[in-house]
């Protein structure tokens, strides 16, 4: 029997739990570091490797089969509002549950005073790169779209609007000019663009060796779990968030907007939102979601192409609802009341940090400095969640994956581009 790939890379993570947790309490932390951990590297390398290859080639392809610019427009606009409304509706979750469980209220003065001590040091490094964020004017993201050298863009994975933004330019471009000298430039991307998808299956068949090797690597390098246990609460707050996103935000989109089977839906994308878990980052997993949104849930490529690349760079639901329930709990935790005006001013900050959070692991944290700064919240309380970070990073990056994703179903079907895959409910 062939086991379906989320099983093969289910298995792999399983493995590399217990792996990673045995040797951890055998002390041969460094074997798990030296000789398993690159293959984890190898791994998301590969994949990060082939994301800007593929978002040119295919979001070139997508745009020239488009053939009209206010086809174009559509597509743009709705994606934007789906992905602003899914941002807000996030925090919002975030909020009403931070203020109902008050996850601060539960750390104690010890535990508030060691974990302040502990990670006062790595807490002073996110609060350091954030800085150079804070510092720029309000029209700087707009400056930092337009790229100043395509190739320089390309060379770089944080850079993805930019290669975006020239790409749709190029795919502008094909759809005004004359057909006849348009078709040999198209036909040659769409060839590429097979390769590509390829080359992604090629690398999917190592995957359940590089989830292994993250999940072993990871089990050995996190923090004790004896320090987490006041931030339990906490924790469960933002996990209970990120549960309803996943289980009652999306699959009532899926049914409302789509008309498509959410069951289906996550048996379609399974592969995409493991590992999304295993790498913690948007980005690295983007090709797999790609792959699995356009073969496997049957959103046509013109529109997947779009919308996915875009939402891995700007739509983090799961971050931002994080952001806000991790500000409240460290003002909570702090003594800090918040009126309901600070928490309102949260709801636009945390949807703006997120879209500017890269879509890499513990991106979020960084992001999350500039929101406690605007709520008047000490920045150095990011001490405070250090410890539980990067599980929480792993749950958040499934439901940013998972809102692309929706959304992408969501505006396919809206501009008949959804294919069917026994796609009704
Ligand atoms: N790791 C997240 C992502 O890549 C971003 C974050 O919240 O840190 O989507």
């Amino acid at each position: 029997m062939k086991l379906a790939l989320h099983w093969k890379i289910l298995i792999g993570m399983v493995f590399g739990l217990v792996f990673g947790f045995v040797m951890k309490n055998l002390e041969m932390k460094g074997i798990v570091v030296d000789w398993i951990k690159p293959f984890g590297t190898i791994f998301i390398n590969l994949l990060k490797m082939i994301a800007v290859p593929l978002i040119v080639v295919s979001l070139i392809v997508g745009l020239s089969d488009l053939k009209d610019i206010s086809k174009l427009s559509k597509l743009g606009g709705r994606t934007v509002v789906l992905y602003l409304v899914t941002t807000v509706t996030a925090v919002s979750i975030g909020l009403v549950l931070a203020n109902l469980i008050k996850p601060g209220e539960y750390i104690n003065d010890e535990s508030r005073k060691s974990l302040l001590e502990n990670f006062a040091g790595d807490a002073a490094k996110k609060i350091e790169l954030a800085a150079s964020a804070k510092n720029q004017g309000p029209l700087q993201p707009l400056v930092d779209v337009v790229p100043e050298n395509f190739f320089l863009a390309m060379t770089d994975n944080a850079s993805m609007l930019k290669v975006i933004l020239f790409v749709i330019l190029i795919g502008i471009g094909l759809i005004l000019i004359d057909e006849n000298k348009a078709k040999p430039v198209v036909d040659f991307f769409k060839g590429l663009n097979e390769v590509i998808l390829k080359i992604i299956d090629i690398i999917m068949l190592f995957s359940p060796i590089g989830v292994f090797a993250l999940m072993a690597a990871l089990m050995v390098e996190i923090p004790d779990f004896s320090t987490l246990n006041a931030l339990g609460i906490y924790a469960l707050t933002v996990v209970l968030g990120l549960i309803i996103m996943t289980f009652v935000i999306y699959p009532t989109m899926l049914i409302v907007l789509a008309k498509y089977s959410p069951v289906k839906f996550f048996r379609a994308i399974a592969p995409a939102q493991l590992l999304a878990f295993s790498t913690s980052s948007s980005a690295a997993t983007l090709p797999v979601t790609m792959e699995r949104v356009i073969e496997n849930v049957g959103v046509d490529e013109e529109v997947a192409s779009f919308v996915l690349p875009l939402g891995a760079t700007v739509n983090m639901d799961g971050t931002s609802l994080y952001q806000a329930v991790a500000a409240i709990f460290i003002a909570q935790a702090m003594g800090i009341p918040l009126d309901l005006q600070t928490q309102l001013m949260i709801i636009v900050t945390a949807t703006l940090a997120s879209i500017g959070s890269a879509a890499v692991p513990s991106a979020g944290m960084v992001m999350l400095v500039i929101v406690l700064g605007q709520a008047g919240i000490p920045e150095a309380g990011l001490a405070l969640i250090f410890a539980i970070d990067r599980p929480l990073d792993m749950c958040r990056t499934v439901v940013n994956v998972t809102s692309d994703a929706v959304v992408s179903t969501v505006v396919a079907k809206s501009v008949g581009k959804l294919n069917p895959i026994n796609t009704e409910v």
